[in-house]
């Protein structure tokens, strides 16, 4: 066990949240592409409008080679702007996009930025909502802007809730580790990791439990989890 929630049974998902030309764009492309030569592949959060400046075309492509092995590309938030209120507390952010805003602009938001991301030819299934939080009103926008899959859960198996199947991140106390089955997303950021290669050399020897939160979300509901 080199990271907790990795076990024979369990499943793993690799994310890696906030690319966007305007964030150590180089970076991003060689993190990602040694993971793609490893013959890994995971989920990339993508902020459709990060700071007001539009996922810009020259940095789509990349997005697309990737797909094609298997990666899922997934929106992350609209703006990625701290206008919410999050959760708090020791557990969860205090800033948020969506916890704490009106139902209303949940639901612009997101599908302001859906609109972006199938104008380069995306159709998501996975929200990730930035600082991971969220709340009802998120659910229900979801549910309007066809998502049905939302990468945020401190539970070690997926459940479903108003329709969107959650896939877990993390466990604070309770982990697929300790049970021995369930699910455990390994969330970095290539801009800020010291080791890039950190996630990749937790899951050696644990490849083929790797999925995507899209294909989670697919299995869980076609087994019948489904209320
Ligand atoms: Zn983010």
């Amino acid at each position: 066990m080199n990271w907790p929630g990795i076990t024979p049974l369990s499943s793993v998902c690799l994310r890696f949240d906030d690319y966007h030309q305007s964030i150590d764009h180089e970076t991003w492309v060689e993190t990602l592409t040694r993971h793609d030569e490893r013959g890994l592949r995971g989920l990339i959060a993508v902020p459709p409008k990060y700071h007001g400046e539009r996922l810009s075309a020259d940095v789509v492509p990349f997005l697309h080679e990737l797909r094609e092995n298997g990666w899922e590309i997934a929106q992350h938030g609209y703006t990625h702007e701290d206008i919410g209120q999050g959760r708090g507390g020791r557990l969860y952010h205090d800033r948020s996009e969506f916890c704490g805003v009106s139902p209303e602009e949940q639901e612009r938001r997101v599908g302001a930025g859906r609109d972006i991301l199938e104008s380069h030819g995306f159709e998501p299934t996975t929200f990730v909502p930035p600082w991971h939080e969220y709340d009802a009103g998120t659910l229900s926008a979801l549910r309007a802007n066809e998502f049905n899959c939302l990468n945020e859960g401190r539970w070690p198996i997926p459940r479903t809730r108003s329709g969107i199947t959650l896939v877990p991140t993390h466990v604070p106390a309770i982990t697929p580790y300790i049970l021995g089955i369930g699910v455990v997303t390994l969330v970095r950021h290539p801009h800020l990791d010291d080791d890039p290669m950190k996630a990749a050399n937790a899951v050696a020897g644990y490849e083929d439990n790797l999925r995507t939160p899209g294909e989670i979300a697919r299995s869980w509901n076609q087994i019948g989890m489904d209320p």
